[in-house]
């Protein structure tokens, strides 16, 4: 069903984006993959290796320019874009009472700016096409808050209101909006926390087992696949938010 679409995922050299790229490549989808800072060739022969094109394309998405230039860039490769993953975000976590300007904005800017930037750039795109899917990276923070994460949590917040808002706009032509909620997932991000946060964590995953990229990734697959779904926040948390 997806075979031969064009699917963008953002901050897709590693973690949950990489793994969101390489299911929609399995899926037979033209994978752009953009990256921040470097990417592995291992990355690009992984999704080349399903028989589809990779597109690898280097830039900040908090960057109102480099984002049109980034769709300009799948549109002219492939001909049209179908998916649209906002994954790239990050994290500076800091207690409220010590939380710098820079570390409100950065994270803000790369999160929910960069999910907008991103967005408000393909719509045309899209609205031309008359279809598409939009899928915006989350977190169970943006709806349950985290001390330490004000920032964070205020970013994915913002993602869910961008998410129902784009949802209603964008629905009359055919086009899907979703949010995927993440708990807690093993990756790069989750690796700075100590083993006692971690252990706390877990106590309160009715699972009782951390995320895996994959269960992350099969849902984006999934939200590509259902026409019919859209304006949601799909949490996939092991049973965090009930
Ligand atoms: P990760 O391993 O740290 O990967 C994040 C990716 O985003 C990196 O490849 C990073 O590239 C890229 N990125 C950062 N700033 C960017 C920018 N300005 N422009 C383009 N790309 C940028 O994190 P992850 O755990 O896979 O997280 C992926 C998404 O899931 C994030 O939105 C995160 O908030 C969300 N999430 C994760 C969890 C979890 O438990 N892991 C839970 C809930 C939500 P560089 O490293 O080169 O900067």
């Amino acid at each position: 069903m997806l075979k031969g679409k064009t699917a963008i995922v953002t901050g897709a050299a590693k973690g949950i984006g990489r793994a969101i790229a390489a299911a929609f490549a399995k899926e037979g989808c033209n994978i752009v993959l953009n990256y921040h800072s470097s990417v592995s060739e291992e990355t690009i022969k992984e999704i080349e290796g399903c028989g589809v094109a990779c597109l690898p394309v280097q830039g900040d998405v908090s960057d109102f320019d480099f984002a049109a230039s980034l769709i300009k860039q799948a549109k002219k490769e492939f001909g049209s874009v179908d998916i649209l993953v906002n994954n790239a975000g990050i994290t500076r976590d800091m207690l409220l009472m010590r939380m710098s300007e820079e570390e409100f904005d950065s994270v803000i800017n790369t999160n929910l700016k960069g999910s907008f930037n991103m967005v408000r750039h393909v719509s045309s795109v899209m609205l031309k096409q008359r279809s598409g899917v939009i899928i915006n990276m989350a977190s169970v923070v943006g709806v349950m808050g985290n001390a330490g994460q004000a920032n964070y949590a205020a970013s994915k917040a913002g993602i869910i209101g961008l998410t129902k808002s784009v949802a209603k706009e964008l629905a009359a032509r055919g086009i899907t909006c979703n949010a995927i909620a993440p708990g807690f997932v093993e990756t790069d991000m989750t690796a700075v926390l100590t083993d006692e946060q971690k252990e706390k964590m877990l106590e309160v995953i009715p699972l009782k087992r951390y995320g895996k990229t994959e269960d992350i990734a099969s849902t984006a697959v999934f939200l590509a696949e259902n026409t019919y779904i859209t304006g949601q926040v799909i949490n996939v948390d092991g049973g965090m938010v009930m």
